[in-house]
């Protein structure tokens, strides 16, 4: 087993009225003044902000409140969000929704604690992000992870960019997750969720480390069929508490870094679809799966012991060469995810089939025109990326 360094400070408050110790904890952890932040309304329709409101108000915390945060969130609108919570000294973030908010809010964390720079300076690495203001997650989808990872990603529509960024301040202090929560999710945002957080897993499943993992490749195969068979149950009955918080616990722990326990992150499916978001504001989880199949096919023959055993130990496939079981698998899996909706190719973003010039300027995107390698896997050229988005173009 390889060498490694797991922290997840995050606190995890699980379970139904896991939002009602919102106002105990933000106090303990010396919240004064908190900002709160949320998406375009559906916080707002469900009542919980209100709740949430009513709550911090009971207990004597002051609070301001900035709503409109878009998926795929924009830099321009956390700094919008930085100079009113700099103006009203918040101490404390509180973001109300999925990934987008939380990653908002991580951002907009490091530029209130870090006011003479600009936060796009601090994603594009000019600037070396030292300190941040703790920020807590009350979550209401299952999908990026982003209430347990070390990472936040933002979209600079002046550059056309989106960009993750890796830190250990990126971990929030509080995860407060009740499932019934998730439950006004349309059968769309479920599907795109659970495919993100399988992603998260499989990132980390294809790696570059050959050391033996036992324990944590059965964990990334429990989890993803964990997350397969709840998401099944879900689109069925969105308000299955049980498959619900088996989606919200996988989602915290694929990307909380459990799956992966200091292996190399591949991300390469992540990296190449955000050229897609930035530029088409493709659903997250829909770009990824997009991609997926045509990375694999791509990838596999780089190690094709590796899928097979994904086949094997996901599918159960066990005849043939390990290449014929490494095909399988990946079909397999593109099944899956055509069974719960999403798309497996470009073409089922509704956005068309690609011009060759754009899938040169996605790839010139990804790769920031060939000065760096994608993916660990095996590490993808510009040229790999072009072979990988035309054979997802159709
Ligand atoms: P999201 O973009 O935060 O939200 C997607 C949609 O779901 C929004 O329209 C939101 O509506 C709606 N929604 C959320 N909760 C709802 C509920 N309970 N009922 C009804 N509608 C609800 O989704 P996400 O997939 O969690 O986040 C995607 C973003 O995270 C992407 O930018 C992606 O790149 C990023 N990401 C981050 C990480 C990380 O570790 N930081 C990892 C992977 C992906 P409202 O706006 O109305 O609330
Ligand atoms: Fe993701």
């Amino acid at each position: 087993m390889q060498s490694f360094t797991y922290h997840c400070p995050t606190e995890i408050i699980f379970g139904r009225g896991a939002e009602d110790s919102v106002p105990a904890k933000l106090r303990a952890a010396g919240a004064h003044r908190v900002l709160i932040l949320h998406g375009r309304g559906s916080a707002e329709r469900s009542g919980l902000l209100s709740r949430i409101e009513m709550q911090l108000t009971s207990a004597g915390l002051a609070f301001l409140v900035i709503g409109g945060v878009q998926p795929n969130p924009r830099v321009a609108f956390v700094r919008e969000a930085i100079r009113e919570g700099l103006a009203a000294d918040v101490n404390f973030v509180l973001a109300i929704g999925g990934g987008s908010v939380i990653d908002s809010a991580k951002a907009v964390a490091h530029g209130i604690a870090n006011p003479d720079v600009d936060i796009w300076d601090i994603w594009t690495k000019k600037a070396v992000l030292t300190r941040t203001l703790p920020v807590a997650s009350v979550l209401t989808i299952p999908a990026a992870g982003s209430e347990t990872s070390d990472s936040a990603v933002l979209t600079n529509e002046d550059t056309g960019q989106k960009l993750g960024l890796n830190a250990p301040l990126n971990r929030p202090v509080f995860a407060f997750m009740n499932p019934t929560l998730a439950f006004t999710l349309p059968r769309e945002q479920i599907a795109a969720g659970a495919s993100d957080i399988m992603m998260h897993t499989m990132e980390r499943f294809f790696t570059d480390v050959k050391e033996p993992n036992v324990f944590t490749d059965r964990i990334a195969i429990d989890l993803l069929r964990t997350v397969m068979e709840s998401v099944r149950r879900l689109l069925v009955s969105r308000k299955d508490y049980d498959a619900m918080s088996e989606l919200m616990y996988c989602g915290s722990i694929s990307h909380s870094d459990l799956t992966g326990l200091g292996r190399g992150k591949d991300f390469s499916v992540h990296k190449l679809s955000h050229p897609l978001s930035a530029r088409y504001d493709a659903t997250h989880g829909r770009a990824l799966t997009a991609l997926w199949g045509s990375w694999a096919r791509f990838a596999y023959p780089y190690d094709p012991a590796r899928f097979a055993q994904f086949a094997a130990d996901l599918f159960g496939i066990d005849a043939g060469t390990d290449e014929e079981r490494a095909r399988a698998g990946i079909r397999h899996m593109e099944e899956f995810f055509t069974s719960i909706g999403m798309p497996t190719s470009i073409g089922g973003l509704g956005i068309g089939t690609l011009s060759a010039r754009t899938i040169e300027q996605l790839a010139d995107d990804a790769t920031q025109e060939d000065r760096i390698r994608i993916g660990v896997f095996h590490p993808l050229t510009r040229a790999d990326a072009i072979a990988i988005y035309t054979a997802a173009n159709h």
